[in-house]
């Protein structure tokens, strides 16, 4: 069905949510009883698949989608390019005598081979033995995906290689959201938990994009390209003139919206959308929270969805961090906390001393996980575009901090000196005797430049990049906070006295961790050299954070929890500074480009232009000299010859550069040596801009593109 052709008010979001979710709801409409037992069971980990089971599951997704009009269906995941891939497979079998049949096997459902070789494996798997195998992964839903009147059944899967390495980023986040459920087990079982039987790791991503009419897009190549504009600058009033701009949500964005919640809503993705503050024609879309795979699975949706419908409505959404130099990027706040599969949230401060003494227990875990592995957080959250936000001065700073609040940092300071913290019955706090004194819920005040805030039962990761896949900062948060928790494990399991354990860990581990709490501003200069003093680190770019990955500490972690091996780290760290290089590279070459074939032809053609107008005035025997035309002539000469000459030095470092063969070399010369001359070359261009007439400058400017729809 064509969206556009809805009309929405006679649809209820009743009638369309999840209609094209293969979600708990249609399952058992769908499946017999006792299959639906089992696939439940599947998918918390108590059984194993069986092709028996499969089969069943098979025909029942094959009859609801095809009811709908699917024709197709497709593995659907996630390599480590970050976007998803797919390959289309009919449901079609010819019968011989001229008819055919709709079917989908259980094989079919469980495994497909897509052709691996197209995919990075960063050195996994050599290309003679080019296979890779995706497998249901039955945590997440199967889904419809809608695109111009065709129907496909979308299977979620996990990619591996022949030999069971991991070729994506499910299979990590898969395996470290068991590594967390196992630790955290541990930790409620000696608290005294009889009751619950995993931990379900919980994310909710808001997403933060740009709109822009897509005809601009249109004519600009860095934008189709990369994702940004290499050249542009702003106008005289820049985003000061927000006020102005932002009174009403655009007519064309207000539709945007409302069929975006629709096309999400139908794939049973919770989601609203709202206009944001910061930038000009920036939006953000929060969703519901959901378990981590299914957070992954529907962010990518969501920003597959909002590019597809945008240009439904003459709009083009930029994912990018950073559109538009001058302007805010774009991140993506993971919020992030650990629930037991009976719905208890575990950072969640409770009415009970019990309660509270496992929220500072795992409230100490998380700290201490972020202070001891900020390096990986922080390597979780790097891409090209983000090196424009994080420590470039803008949201948030590249030194991984957590904001508590001041009343919980008062709490945790109090415990760590051994003073006595007030409880909610007036008396002093006890751990695991007395309860926690009130924390204010209202966190509308909290401190918004921090990268890593607690906010009343959850932490919020705002490093995270707006383009970039969710699995990789969430897998680093799992895994870290299992190893934390294993830790917390091994001491509590020996105590002969829980509450007084307890108390020890917490206390010990702020003291120690304590550091990296920090509530004040995170953008000034100030914090930038008090973190140095607290020995936290401050990872400036991308090529510096990646190899973070493949350091012993991270290693010996992400082994033992048997998440990623050392190969499986290597070949991704190869793979991200190999699509870092090629990022830089491609940026380069637009520039160039978009130097020599658009902005020198039309520099020059008005810098003629007004030779010819001082000329004809001269003629026309206008007695006093154009000064006026002559210092804007001259200055253009001077932005050309400028804007030529840095072309040219940045052609020829472009080749030196692309002819270093080691691939981690490769990418930080990218990042040292171009990446700064790409700047001096825009600054040429973007010197050029403003004294050129309007109608000469050959692409859409930032007021174009930013203040019109
Ligand atoms: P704000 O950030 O403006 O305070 P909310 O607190 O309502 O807004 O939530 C922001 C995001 O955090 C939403 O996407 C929401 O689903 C998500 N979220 C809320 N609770 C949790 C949780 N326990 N685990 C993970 N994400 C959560
Ligand atoms: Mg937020």
């Amino acid at each position: 069905m064509d969206m556009s052709e809805i009309d929405y008010t006679s649809v209820t979001v009743d009638d369309i949510y999840g209609s094209n979710s293969f979600n708990d709801k249609s399952m058992r409409e769908w499946l017999p009883k006792s299959i639906y037992k089992e696939v439940k069971a599947v998918q918390v980990g108590e059984k194993d698949l069986t092709l028996e089971v499969a089969e069943v599951v098979a025909s029942a997704m094959k009859d609801w989608a095809t009811q709908k009009g699917a024709t197709h269906y497709t593995h659907w995941f996630q390599p480590l390019t970050g976007s998803t891939a797919e390959k289309h497979d009919s449901f079609i079998s010819p019968q011989g005598d001229g008819t055919v049949i709709m079917e989908f096997s259980g094989k079919e459902l469980i495994q497909g081979e897509p052709d691996a070789s197209s995919f990075p494996s960063g050195g996994l798997r050599a290309t003679f033995e080019a296979r890779g195998y995706t497998a249901w992964d039955t945590t997440s839903p199967a889904f419809i995906k809608e695109q111009g009147g065709d129907l496909t059944l979308c299977i979620p899967t996990a990619f591996v290689s022949y030999t069971g390495e991991a070729l994506d980023k499910k299979v990590p986040l898969l395996r470290s959201a068991e590594a967390l459920s196992r630790q955290a087990m541990r930790v409620l079982k000696v608290l005294g938990n009889t009751t619950t039987e995993r931990i379900v790791t919980t994310a909710g991503p808001e997403q933060e994009y740009f709109l822009i009419n897509k005809d601009y897009y249109d004519e600009r190549p860095d934008l189709q390209l990369t994702g940004r504009t290499v050249f542009g600058c702003l106008p005289a009033k820049g985003q000061e003139m927000d006020d102005h701009y932002f009174g009403a949500i655009k007519e064309p964005v207000a539709a945007f919206m409302k069929e975006l919640n629709f096309e999400l809503w139908k794939l049973g993705i919770s989601a609203k959308t709202q206009h944001n503050e910061v930038a000009p024609h920036q939006f953000e879309l929060a969703p519901i929270y959901a378990p981590v795979s299914v957070a992954v699975d529907s962010n990518q949706l969501v920003m597959e969805t909002m590019k597809k419908v945008a240009t439904r409505h003459g709009l083009e959404a930029l994912l990018h961090e950073k559109p538009f130099a001058g302007v805010n990027g774009s991140g993506k706040h993971n919020n992030w906390s650990i629930a037991t599969d009976d719905g208890q949230n575990l950072l969640e401060p409770g009415d009970d001393p019990r309660s509270n003494a496992r929220f500072l227990l795992f409230l100490s875990a998380t700290i201490k996980a972020v202070d001891v592995y900020a390096p990986i957080l922080r390597a979780s959250a790097s891409n090209s575009g983000n090196d424009h936000r994080l420590g470039a001065n803008e949201a948030p700073p590249a030194i991984v901090s957590i904001f508590l609040g001041d009343q919980l940092t008062e709490i945790m300071e109090a415990i760590a000196a051994g003073k006595p913290v007030p409880s909610r019955a007036g008396d002093n706090m006890e751990i695991g005797v007395s309860t926690l004194p009130k924390l204010p819920m209202d966190m509308t005040d909290r401190n918004r430049t921090s990268p890593f805030a607690f906010t009343g039962n959850k932490f919020e990761f705002r490093m995270v990049a707006s383009s970039q896949s969710i699995a990789g900062p969430n897998v680093v948060l799992n895994t870290t906070v299992a190893e934390v928790l294993d830790g917390f494990a091994e001491r509590l399991e020996k105590a002969s006295d829980v509450n007084a354990e307890i108390r020890k860990i917490t206390r010990e581990t702020y003291r120690t961790h304590g550091k990296v709490v920090f509530n004040g501003n995170g953008y000034t200069d100030e914090w930038v050299a008090e973190a140095n003093r607290r020995g936290l680190p401050n990872i400036p770019a991308t090529v510096y954070a990646l190899p973070e990955y493949v350091k012993d500490e991270c290693v010996s972690i992400f082994e033992k929890h048997k998440v990623l091996s050392k190969t499986e780290l290597e070949s991704r760290v190869s793979i991200y500074m190999e699509q870092y290089a090629m990022q830089i590279n491609v940026e380069a070459g637009v520039m160039i480009d978009m130097a020599d074939k658009l902005i020198f032809p039309a520099g020059s053609e008005y810098a003629a232009s007004l030779a010819e107008s001082i000329n004809s005035l001269k003629a026309a025997g206008v007695k006093t000299s154009p000064v006026a035309q002559l210092e804007v002539l001259e200055e253009i000469v001077i932005a050309l010859n400028c804007l030529k000459a840095e072309s040219n030095k940045l052609k020829e470092l472009l080749e030196t550069v692309n002819a270093i063969e080691e691939e981690q070399a490769r990418a930080v010369a990218f990042k040292e040596k171009i990446v700064s001359r790409m700047a001096v070359l825009r600054t040429c261009g973007d010197n050029l801009e403003p004294l050129l007439s309007r109608e000469y400058w050959p692409m859409p400017t930032y007021e174009d593109m930013l203040f019109r729809m």
